[in-house]
């Protein structure tokens, strides 16, 4: 293919990830912009950087415009904090593009999907798919916490399930419960997706179901499927699929895609997470990893603070399993946090906790020697969840009234 792919300037042209034909994103980028009636794509354009960067507002117009002759599903992202992000999913679910090079189910198969049904989110429904493709049974379950998993297990066992379908947090839920049942399981798959995995969680699945194989997916569901990790892969990379590139960025990664067969054409759209380029145990091309939230810092009496970086100095802690934020907010911007109480589960002492967190973190214990009462830890049964998604998030933020 002659010409430039994506990208314009060299140094930000060489931190993408994955490349496509710079002419076939500028006809994508004048298919999108017909859909949503915007402006046209400018003719002194050379590169991605020229074009403007999208939302959901982008994904909702053209979303709607590509399923208009066959109908789709109308789902939704977010809502749990600010507005829900609404997609068209076209009913093929882009599957014939994702079978191609990720295939967890074959025939005989029966998937235990433990995604959460209903509320307009994706998930579950597009695993009742992926198994109706692949020609594998598939039981629509929802979550199951770990007091049921004993007695569910005979009916699991009798139905012969060999794969299971959930959010780390689901997958974690199931596998505890197996193992407080002194039991074993015939699983070995495991799709998850919607989540990273944490120490604690890959462990205990890993210890419930020893043979287990894990297959992964990343994206979203505005996006669908954008990337994808296979039982060779590390844990933490995924590799994104042909016909799209991704441009790093703190604010939130931009995907831009070609061709047909995706739930929505996309050109600039911004994602919630900053990703970086990374190479992976299995040798595959175009790996990425998620580095977080990009909404991640948090404002804390003028010092710049990372969710995920506390998360991490809490969760290595020793005695630690799991550890979230509870943020208050000060009074003013979004951001601006006026107090932190991390909570944790695990028996860890919560004063070595809170020593050791503003030890590490210096610009904590800068602020825990000005405003003690700032920052708070805490040893909590368990952490909070989403209702509509049973994920465990990494930040809460509290109402004035909690
Ligand atoms: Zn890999």
């Amino acid at each position: 293919m002659a010409g430039p792919t994506a990208g314009g300037a060299g140094d930000a042209a060489a931190r993408m990830i994955g490349a496509v034909p710079w002419d076939e994103l500028r006809d994508q980028a004048r298919c999108n912009a017909a859909a949503v009636g915007g402006g046209a794509v400018p003719d002194t354009a050379t590169g991605l950087a020229d074009l403007p960067v999208t939302g959901p507002d982008e994904i909702f117009a053209v979303s709607h415009v590509v399923t208009r002759q066959t109908g789709g599903l109308l789902l939704s992202s977010g809502g749990t904090t600010g507005q829900p992000k609404l997609t068209y999913v076209a009913y093929h679910q882009a599957l014939d593009r994702l079978l191609r090079q990720w295939r967890p189910l074959v025939t005989g198969d029966l998937l235990l999907n433990l995604f959460t049904p209903g509320r307009l989110w994706a998930s579950h429904y597009y695993m009742q798919a992926l198994a109706q493709r692949c020609g594998a049974d598939v039981a629509p379950f929802g979550p199951i916490t770990p007091e049921e998993v004993d007695g569910w297990l005979p009916t699991l066992r009798r139905l012969g399930v060999n794969a299971v379908a959930g959010t780390p947090t689901a997958l974690a839920d199931l596998a505890r419960g197996v193992l407080d049942a002194g039991a074993t399981t015939p699983v070995q798959k495991i799709i998850w997706m919607a989540e990273p995995w944490t120490e604690e969680k890959v462990t205990i699945v890993r210890k419930a179901f020893p043979q287990v194989q894990l297959w992964g997916n990343y994206g979203s569901v505005e996006t669908y499927v954008i990337a994808t990790n296979t039982p060779t892969c590390d844990t933490s990379v995924l590799h994104l699929m042909p016909d799209q590139v991704l441009e790093p960025d703190d604010d939130g990664a931009l995907l831009s895609r070609v061709g047909d067969g995706w739930t929505v054409p996309t050109v600039r759209y911004r994602l919630g997470d900053r990703l970086a380029a990374a190479t992976c145990a299995c040798g595959g091309p175009d790996g990425l990893r998620v580095l977080g939230r990009a909404d991640d810092a948090i404002k804390l009496h003028g010092a710049l603070v990372g969710i995920g970086a506390v998360l991490e100095i809490v969760r290595a802690a020793p005695g630690v399993r799991d550890a979230q934020l509870q943020l208050r907010r000060a009074t003013g911007e979004r951001h601006s946090v006026g107090a932190v109480t991390v909570h944790y589960t695990g028996d860890a002492d919560p004063a070595a906790v809170r020593t050791r967190l503003l030890h590490q973190f210096y610009d904590l214990g800068v602020v825990a020697q000005h405003h003690p009462a700032a920052i708070a830890v805490e040893q909590v049964p368990q952490l909070r969840r989403v209702d509509r998604t049973n994920k465990i998030p990494p930040m809460i933020w509290l109402e004035p009234s909690e």
